[in-house]
């Protein structure tokens, strides 16, 4: 699939570079490629877009891209894609659809207006929950509460760590979120497994996200309470990325692997609890272990205390010390 001129390009790039290939064919999308890591993004934009979109589209994958970066810093995959196609929808929302696709490669594929600025297009939550997806090799079908969780988690982390959202927006979007999951009762008494695997038909899409979001947070919490700050889910997530992005694995196999490898008994056991809830699991507890208050709906953050300063770790990240070297 890859052209040789394109592998002679790529051979002698070492940091972070970007190079455009003019597409022979003015029918096919432009191709675009950047380089950070020693790992490859290639970016694939259609021509339906009118002149001069292309350098907004760029723009803004530049800095998604290095939001995603904020994990492990560096990205999930040793090589990945992004596809952009224009929609005709409605202008208040500069991404109206988004999806990712697990084929040879990860490639997530956005659906953008036509005329939306790179600012626009940076605030839009959809690009950073889309990006979050990637951040375990999963094989795209199954436990979507596991991988839809994963998603709603990290976007709000995303999001604080490049600085859309303050530390108090993102528990505030944290809470509303769970919060629309413990309101949405259609389900109740029902185990999520089995309304996640009927989600498309039942639409119990709050109550399936944010249970999923809600294993996130606690197996995040828990790490990094147990080990005083030395384990994280973000390091955890990158030892399963570095032994295993390019296989396709189911979550079962996911989280027996995330618990071999950070030599933890926590992901597999919470999976099975939480994929047997028949609520969205209480969040007061956890919140309030994090120097966390609520008060008439509105999130507080304490300034001391341990729960306070592991907190603040989540939105620093590990990642920042290399985010400072682009
Ligand atoms: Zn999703």
């Amino acid at each position: 699939m890859r052209r040789p001129l394109l592998a002679l390009l790529l051979a002698c790039v070492v940091s972070h570079v970007s190079a455009t290939v003019d597409p022979a064919d003015e029918s096919a999308p432009s191709r675009h490629i950047l380089q950070q890591d020693g790992r490859q993004l290639e970016v694939l934009i259609s021509p339906q877009f009118p002149a001069g979109m292309r350098e907004n589209l760029l723009q803004w994958v530049d800095y998604i891209a290095a939001a995603l970066r904020q994990v492990y810093g560096h990205w999930p995959a040793q090589s990945w894609q992004i596809s952009i196609e224009p929609t005709a929808a409605s202008a208040s929302d500069p991404i109206p659809w988004a999806q990712v696709h697990r084929e040879d490669l990860d490639r997530v594929e956005f659906f953008t207006t036509v005329q939306a600025s790179p600012e626009e297009l940076q605030r839009a939550w959809t690009s950073y929950h889309e990006l979050a997806h990637l951040l375990i090799p999963y094989r795209g079908w199954g436990d979507a509460w596991f991988s839809e969780g994963l998603a709603s988690y990290y976007q709000n982390i995303l999001q604080a760590r490049v600085g859309l959202l303050s530390e108090q927006q993102m528990w505030q979007k944290l809470y509303d979120g769970f919060e629309r999951g413990r309101r949405d009762t259609r389900f109740e008494g029902q185990a999520l497994h089995s309304v996640s695997d009927d989600l498309r038909k039942n639409g119990g899409f709050m109550r399936v996200y944010w249970s999923g979001a809600w294993y996130f947070l606690a197996a995040d919490t828990r790490l990094r309470q147990q080990s005083g700050g030395k384990l994280s889910l973000d390091k955890a997530l990158e030892k399963l990325s570095l032994c295993c992005a390019g296989q396709r694995l189911s979550v079962p196999e996911i989280v027996t692997q995330l618990d071999s490898m950070n030599r933890v008994l926590l992901f597999h056991r919470l999976y099975e609890e939480v994929a047997a809830s028949t609520t969205v699991p209480p969040f007061d507890a956890i919140f309030a272990s994090m120097g966390i208050d609520i008060i008439d709906g509105k999130v507080h953050l304490q300034e001391a205390g341990p729960g306070a300063a592991l907190r603040r770790q989540i939105v620093v990240g590990p990642a920042s010390r290399q985010a400072s070297a682009r």
